[in-house]
């Protein structure tokens, strides 16, 4: 990383960022992905991820070429940085000792970013708008760190949509195999159960203590979202600032645009025509066990999104 990146040249003055937050498997690429069809809207994936799984890994833009060869994360790099491009490993470790579940008091006591971090991301993030000519740059990282991160930047603002799924249907998604042609393995990654549930709550709980008095913060549930998702998007995108109109689904079919998104869901490499479906297999997939200790570990946390702790019976 460099401590003298060269500032990026006539930011967009109103640019907002608007950070999908959550916990993942939660609809936020679909929601993300469905939002950077709204004019003046960009949705550039989990920007979090740009320079390991971008830039060190060489995984697949959105565009469907790897991010070193992208053009747009190319043009992107040489505004912000120019020939002080950071180094990706170090950015990486720098970003990972950031955003780690461990300086979640840091974050709370709301303590500085460290200054070149800061500075860095900056850059990027203005120069992500500029290439885009966009005013809603959309990074659906999720984190709750790398969210106060943001937030303690200062500029450009940042919004938050809070994305929160029922955890029983979380989980089972996180336990199933999923195929991730981006992914060296094939696969996205799987989480057990138990892992699945202590995130959901600690990553959602936190989620909303760090961005207590930071700035404007809309939560939605992808239950919401499947069953109405004109009017959630409708009211995402007021959220960020967007034109509400045209609709950004019509009934249960909305478009996803070609995209230049990092890392992430990998529906984020089929843009064109999508019908959303609630997925409720885990109804009849998660064993009855797996569903009560779910149920036993998120039990703080489900009534406050509006789940129930019992469900039909079971
Ligand atoms: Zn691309």
């Amino acid at each position: 990383m460099t401590d003298s990146p060269q500032p990026a040249q006539s930011p967009q003055p109103t640019a907002v960022t608007l950070y999908v937050g959550g916990t993942g498997r939660s609809g936020s690429t679909l929601l993300a992905g469905a939002l950077g069809g709204a004019p003046g809207a960009v949705d550039v994936g989990e920007v979090r991820f740009l320079w390991e799984r971008g830039l060190m890994e060489q995984r697949l833009c959105g565009c469907g070429q790897p991010v070193p060869q992208c053009p747009f994360w190319t043009e992107v790099l040489n505004r912000a940085f120019g020939t002080e491009r950071p180094d990706s490993a170090r950015l990486h470790a720098a970003l990972t000792r950031a955003t780690r579940l461990r300086r979640l008091p840091s974050w709370l006591a709301r303590r500085p970013p460290p200054v070149a971090l800061a500075r860095t991301l900056r850059s990027l993030y203005a120069a992500i708008a500029e290439v885009a000519g966009a005013d809603v740059v959309i990074d659906s990282s999720k984190l709750p760190t790398y969210a106060a991160l943001l937030a303690a930047l200062g500029r450009p603002e940042v919004r938050l949509v809070h994305v929160v799924r029922d955890p029983r249907a979380s989980a089972f998604s996180w336990a199933s195999a999923k195929a991730a042609p981006d992914a060296r393995e094939g696969l996205m990654e799987q989480r057990g159960v138990v892992k699945s549930a202590l995130l959901w709550l600690v990553w959602n709980l936190a989620l909303e203590a760090l961005w207590r008095g930071r700035g404007r913060y809309l939560r939605v549930r992808y239950e919401d979202l499947a069953a109405a998702p004109a009017d959630v998007l409708a009211a995402v995108a007021a959220h960020a600032g967007l034109p509400a109109k045209p609709p950004l689904a019509t009934g249960q079919r909305l478009t996803l645009p070609p995209n230049h998104t990092v890392a992430g869901n990998p529906s984020r490499l089929r843009p064109g025509p999508t019908w959303v479906r609630r997925d409720d297999r885990w109804l009849t997939g998660l064993a009855p066990k797996q569903r009560r200790l779910v149920t036993a570990l998120t039990a703080p946390a489900l009534r406050r999104y509006g789940y129930p702790v019992r469900w039909g019976g079971r």
